[in-house]
């Protein structure tokens, strides 16, 4: 019975963003660019599912599968043990899409203007803060949201999807083979975590004092 409510409500939710996209271009222009990425939240535990598993509920129960094979989808983003807490934008940018499902609460993409290209950031099962909505630009590390209740379910979805908005860059989870309409896993998805990895600013360089000077300097 949940997997229908949960399916009825994604396609639901699909349908509603058609809508949402795109920002106009003179909002985005407002972005400044997005040099580095860091996590959303300040711990990173990883909680039952990881880019790729099988998009099953903790307890095993699978959320969907294509109707012709029978395969069980497969998730795009990643998901990390927390409380209700801030979540940060994890770069400057733009939200460019809000949308709440009954199952999975409020989703929130942030499109980011990168030196490679386009990148646009998922958060699933978070409430934007007051002042937050679709056109909102962001900076690296500003909390916009806060993680959603969803009782002993309660966890963050994070997913880094590269390219521009398209029907599909909402996607809590796809396919094996193309099946339903939807593309193949992981399709624009990449692994959340070692994205945000490879991303982040550069430790400052440390600053080396002679061993020699500071010695002579306690005396003085
Ligand atoms: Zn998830």
């Amino acid at each position: 019975m949940l997997s229908v409510v949960s399916k009825a409500s994604l396609a639901a939710a699909i349908a509603v963003t058609v809508a949402w996209s795109p920002v106009p271009n003179a909002v985005r222009a407002d972005a400044q660019p997005a040099d580095y990425f860091q996590f959303p939240l300040p711990s990173w535990e990883p909680h039952c599912l990881g880019f790729g598993s099988e998009w099953r509920y903790c307890n095993g129960t699978v959320l969907r599968r294509c109707s012709g094979s029978g395969a069980i989808w497969l998730h795009t983003g990643v998901d990390i043990k927390t409380g209700i807490q801030p979540v940060m934008a994890a770069a400057n940018g733009v939200i460019i899409g809000y949308i709440v499902d009954p199952t999975f609460r409020g989703g929130v993409l942030i499109r980011h203007q990168t030196p490679d290209g386009v990148v646009i950031t998922q958060y699933w099962h978070v409430w934007p803060r007051a002042g937050y909505s679709v056109g909102t630009v962001v900076t690296r590390g500003e909390v916009f949201a806060d993680i959603a209740d969803m009782g002993s379910r309660t966890h963050f979805h994070f997913a880094v999807f590269i390219g521009e908005y398209d029907s599909h860059t909402w996607n809590g989870a796809l396919p094996p083979a193309r099946c339903d309409g939807f593309p193949a896993f992981p399709y624009k998805f990449v692994d959340p975590t070692a994205f945000i990895q490879a991303h982040v600013e550069p430790a400052p360089p440390k600053i080396v004092h002679h061993g020699g000077h500071g010695l002579q300097e306690v005396g003085t």
